[in-house]
């Protein structure tokens, strides 16, 4: 029964797409990118518990960067490091792909190991000029790999 739910789910990738299975933009813990790493800011971040944080600028939509908790460890809280301090100092890749992205397709970009953390882009078309876009949730690698044992994978 298991093998059964894995191959269908497996199958079932070239068909769904990144919009049906991210965490929509809502529930999605980020800090601004002028927001200060001072004790309130990183007792939050790990009752939070994200391993990855996505950072904005001005709006939620707009996403400029990412801080990865691992980085925080050495911290000192009284230093009051700015979260934009270590977005350039890190500056990991941001991995952004459209909302129609099949889950297939999403795995091999996770697979090449980049970012395992995919920024969900809704384009809007505004008259004739260029589209605008904007995201609208975050997808990791373990969400596909739910889909695929068509199961929660319950956190530690
Ligand atoms: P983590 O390592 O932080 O537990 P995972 O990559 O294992 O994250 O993903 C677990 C679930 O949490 C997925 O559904 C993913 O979309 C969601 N998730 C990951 N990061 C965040 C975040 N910063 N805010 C909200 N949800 C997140």
């Amino acid at each position: 029964n298991d093998e059964i739910n894995i191959i269908s789910g497996t199958l079932s990738l070239k068909r769904k797409r990144v919009m049906d299975i991210m965490t929509p933009l809502d529930d999605t813990f980020m800090l601004p990118y002028d927001a200060i790493l001072d004790f309130d800011t990183l007792a939050e971040i790990t009752r939070e518990g994200y391993t990855r944080i996505p950072v904005f600028e001005q709006t939620r939509s707009n996403v400029v960067g990412l801080l990865n908790i691992k980085d925080l460890a050495l911290l000192d809280p009284d230093d009051c490091t700015a979260v934009k301090t270590l977005c350039r100092y890190y500056s990991y890749e941001l991995c952004f792909v459209f909302e129609d992205t099949t889950l297939d397709v999403m795995l091999e970009e996770f697979k090449k190991g980049r970012s395992h953390m995919a920024f969900v882009q809704h384009v809007i078309q505004k008259g004739d000029g260029d589209p605008e876009y904007e995201t609208i949730g975050v997808a990791t690698l373990e969400d596909i790999i739910e889909e695929m044992i068509q199961s929660e994978i319950l956190d530690e």
